[in-house]
């Protein structure tokens, strides 16, 4: 076997083809060495927003590498950072006050789990409990993956993952039974934050449920002192129609977790904002009380940078009439198989639109999901189904035609698949 040095994620090597090599990225595209234009219909994971490289984004990590590199933040700070925290807490749901800065999704949601049990050992309150909701997914490290759903990517990490409590995720109709459970872990007076995944859980399957739901979490959190994680990583940004996700609950969680678009997907940067309170709950003179966190690139200045223009992007451009229009776009396309008995539970939230392929075994594991890449693959279409879950996601600069194009094939896809031959 002829195995590459570089080991890439999430990827079993002896099964798959050769990586593709991209040469390039321009708007919804993915460029190869052949020159050929793939689609980035899932926004490489998720994180172009607007489209890749958007020009005013490129043109400010031009403008911030003429001045820095990485500059160590704690006793320095540097404008890109000032001028990034003023611009989220400006755009974030009002009472959150302060950022902190990290490289990742995953390493956000570290920050708001070690924020909220520094916050209650800080107050002299000790809690300990994470609550978390079934199918979920915060991320890889040690921390996150306790926090996310247990199956066969964790299984072998899973004497070193801690316990969390678990609600049933909020299926239609079933709603009340997800906050009744929540409420009794609250009255035990020991949970210190429930880590929730606004509206939409993506990698756990792209299943959504009602801003309602969301908004009747946070009061019961609120009944018990217990604080509310929005892990916005995946649904910040425009991702579900609202810049986050909460708007549509109408509410202010104590810790914001953004990354992915926080750049419009030019660079790694992270941040986890934080109510008043938790921030006031450090502050003091006795230095035990400190945030005891940091990674050495905290606040890359050129990250911050990047993410600087993208508030100005969003700001200066129609990324919310561009956004509706895609919204518009893909329940068009949605409508065509709501009533094909080829595909179940057709949904949508926003720009993101999720399709089940009737298959008997149709699990992660299963083969579906990489015979389905390579089906599209072979139309220069980048679509990563999470086993039998088809998704879009794709910039909001996507064209018309080009959605037209990715449908085409899903739909081509799902009866190759039912006559056998995929
Ligand atoms: N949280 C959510 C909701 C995510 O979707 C992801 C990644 O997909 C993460 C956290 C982890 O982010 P990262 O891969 O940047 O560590």
């Amino acid at each position: 076997m002829n195995v590459s040095p570089v080991w890439h994620p999430f990827t079993q090597h002896a099964l798959e083809p050769a990586m593709k090599r991209i040469v390039r990225t321009e708007g919804a595209y993915l460029i190869d060495e052949d020159g050929s234009h793939i689609l980035d219909a899932i926004s490489s994971w998720w994180v172009i927003t607007h489209g890749h490289r958007h020009l005013a984004i490129m043109a400010a990590i031009r403008r911030a590498a003429e001045s820095y590199d990485q500059v160590i933040f704690a006793e320095y700070t540097h404008a890109p950072a000032e001028e990034l925290a003023r611009g989220l807490i400006e755009i974030a749901p009002a009472g959150l006050k302060h950022v902190f800065y990290s490289d990742s999704g995953s390493t956000a949601v570290e920050v708001a789990l070690k924020m909220v049990l520094g916050y209650f050992h800080n107050i002299g309150a000790p809690r300990h409990r994470i609550c978390v909701m079934e199918h979920a997914y915060h991320g890889d490290t040690i921390g996150t993956m306790s926090a996310g759903e247990r199956g066969v990517f964790n299984a072998a990490y899973e004497p070193l993952l801690f316990a969390v409590d678990r609600l049933p995720f909020p299926e239609a109709g079933r709603e009340q039974e997800t906050l009744d459970a929540f409420e009794t872990y609250c009255a035990s007076g020991q949970v210190a934050a429930l880590l929730v995944e606004p509206l939409v859980f993506g990698a756990g399957g792209m299943k959504i449920y009602p801003a309602s739901v969301l908004a009747e979490l946070k009061r019961i959190a609120d009944r018990h002192g217990t604080l509310l994680i929005a892990d916005e990583v995946m649904t910040g940004w425009g991702r579900t129609g609202s810049l986050f996700a909460c708007e549509q609950a109408g509410i202010t969680p104590d810790i914001l977790c953004t990354s992915k678009g926080l750049t419009g997907g030019a660079l790694p940067l992270a941040a986890t904002l934080c109510t008043a309170e938790i921030f006031d709950a450090h502050l003091s003179a006795d230095r035990r009380r400190t945030f005891f966190h940091s990674s050495s690139y905290t606040a890359n200045p050129i990250a911050c940078a990047a993410a600087a223009a993208n508030l100005g992007v969003w700001k200066s451009e129609p990324v919310g009439g561009r956004i509706e229009a895609l919204a518009a776009n893909q329940r068009r396309h949605l409508q065509r198989f709501g009533a094909d008995a080829r595909f179940g539970n057709v949904r949508q939230a926003g720009t993101i639109a999720a399709l089940d392929l009737s298959v008997p075994a149709g699990g992660y594991l299963s083969d579906v999901g990489p015979r389905l890449r390579a089906f599209f693959r072979e139309r220069k279409l980048l679509i990563r189904p999470l086993g039998n879950v088809i998704y879009l996601m794709p910039p909001y600069c996507v064209t018309d035609a080009d959605l037209d194009l990715a449908y085409d094939a899903i739909d081509e896809a799902a009866s190759a698949l039912a006559r056998g031959r995929l």
